[in-house]
């Protein structure tokens, strides 16, 4: 630190001259004392990083009461809103983690808010009169979708794994093939979550080439369960082989050994009938024999987040009757959620339509050009010469650790500004409100349109209208 710092940093108010100065102005909003304390706090702490950060002589109306204020102003604004809030995802990626993944249909959503508001009979046998399960408001569903005898849910997926293993395997061996030995991101892995529910991995097989040899071989007294792992973040192509499904369950029987099967994500429809690469559905899973099937409520299924478990009905019972169960059950908004998606899903052409992470899966590229034409042309129009607008063709992923090979042709608008970086550019967009995350790709800003909602189309260029202003 110099000795101008020093002497600018002495200069620097203290935190009861600002409350004064907010005290005084004139009133805006109704701000809690602790609120108000926490953003003068904020603003003076900006000032001294600014002060030691700064190389040159710094500003005077740095130090002036109007700026004091402003820099409360905004900690305090900030602090008064959201930090969990809504943005644009212009990302491309369908069944995007960091951005909540699956969005619930409309319908969904005001379900959701009626349930939660209200009193329900979330655990109570309208017929009857009596105490019921929470479960059966969705096991109904869940059977007739799937032709599983029983099902139930918990909180994820990653849930719906361990409560599985732990009920039928603890203490006991599981076996699963070297290639199936999966990391999902936010560091879920299959080896880990076995150990942790008590169950012994037995690996069999090589990473590329597991055979029906490999898992007989590995039988023994001590075996509870065949597992089969969904490999549903990355293909493997090659020299490869595993084992099916059906002759897993054909050696299961064999042996009096019950299979699992953890699918990830699942859904009731065959995607590869809108041109989408082939995956396994859950009634194909449950047609197999599997006894087990796990996989997400958020993922293709594009529900809330939630863990379903559906198979052979002694086999769920176990899971149900187990009391981890309890620390992972899902509350009412979730049931809530998953019921009125599940209906959705009875009528398959609704279901593509009214359910957001189909639609946009589906969505034909002509569908995604016309939006990224709508949207050259409304920041065409905001006439500023230093925004330059681009139409790009490019590909969107699914996400959501699901069809990782999977290409989806899709249309993008890319922005450079004249004097603005794309990284200052890029902040700019994820600090707006809403804020508005895309990618940078060679120096432009990319938007991909299929995630981009039709409505979001105008907020975006008011976005930019805005950024501009304050260029
Ligand atoms: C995503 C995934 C999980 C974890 O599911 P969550 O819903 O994220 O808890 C488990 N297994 C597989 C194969 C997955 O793809």
């Amino acid at each position: 630190m110099n000795p101008e710092q020093q002497a600018l940093l002495r200069r620097l108010p203290g935190v009861d001259y600002v409350l004064n100065l907010w005290e005084e102005r004139p009133p805006a909003q109704e701000v809690p004392r602790p609120v108000v304390v926490q953003g003068v706090r904020s603003a003076l702490g900006q000032l001294r990083s600014m002060i030691l950060a700064a190389d040159d002589a710094l500003d005077d109306a740095l130090f002036s009461d109007s700026q004091l204020l402003h820099l409360t102003e905004q900690a305090v604004k900030k602090a008064m809103g959201f930090k969990l809030k809504r943005v644009i995802n212009a990302t491309g990626v369908v069944v995007h983690t960091n951005l909540g993944r699956s969005l619930l249909p409309e319908g969904v959503a005001r379900h959701v808010a009626e349930i939660s508001s209200q009193y329900s009979n979330l655990e109570f046998d309208l017929e009857k009169g009596v105490r019921g399960s929470r479960y059966s408001n969705v096991e109904g569903v869940l059977c007739e979708m799937s032709g599983a005898e029983a099902a139930m849910v918990v909180n994820n997926n990653a849930g719906a794994v361990f409560l599985s293993l732990e009920t039928l395997a603890r203490g006991k061996e599981v076996i699963v093939s070297r290639g199936e030995l999966v990391e999902i991101g936010g560091s879920f892995r299959i080896p880990d979550v076995m150990a942790r529910s008590g169950a012994k991995l037995v690996e069999v097989g090589t990473t590329n080439r597991t055979h029906m040899s490999d898992y007989e071989g590995a039988i023994s007294n001590e075996t509870a369960l065949l597992l089969k792992v969904h490999t549903s973040n990355y293909s493997m192509v090659g020299f490869t082989a595993d084992v099916s499904l059906k002759d897993l369950v054909a050696l299961g029987a064999k042996y009096h050994i019950r299979v699992m099967k953890d699918l990830g994500s699942g859904n009731f429809i065959d995607f590869s009938k809108y041109g989408l690469l082939k995956e396994p559905t859950v009634q194909e899973t449950v047609a197999a024999g599997a006894d087990v099937v796990t996989f997400s409520g958020d993922k293709m299924l594009g529900g809330p987040q939630a863990g379903i478990i559906a198979g052979r009905e002694d086999t769920i019972e176990g899971i149900k009757k187990n009391p981890i169960n309890r620390a992972l059950r899902i509350d009412k908004m979730t049931l809530a959620a998953l019921e009125a998606t599940l209906h959705l899903y009875r009528d398959e052409s609704r279901a593509i339509t009214a359910i957001p992470t189909l639609r946009m899966l589906t969505m034909p590229v002509k569908v995604i050009s016309t939006k990224a034409k709508q949207l050259l042309n409304q920041l065409r129009k905001l006439g500023i010469n230093r925004l330059e607008a681009m139409l790009i063709s490019s590909s969107s992923c699914v996400g959501g650790g699901a069809l990782p090979l999977q290409e989806l042709p899709t249309r993008c608008v890319g922005v450079r500004i004249d004097g603005l970086s794309a990284n200052s550019l890029d902040r700019a967009m994820r600090e707006a409100a809403p804020p508005v995350i895309g990618r940078i790709e060679n120096d432009l800003f990319i938007m991909d349109l299929r995630t981009v909602q039709h409505e979001e189309i105008p907020t975006i260029a008011s976005t930019f209208e805005k950024i501009m202003a304050e260029q």
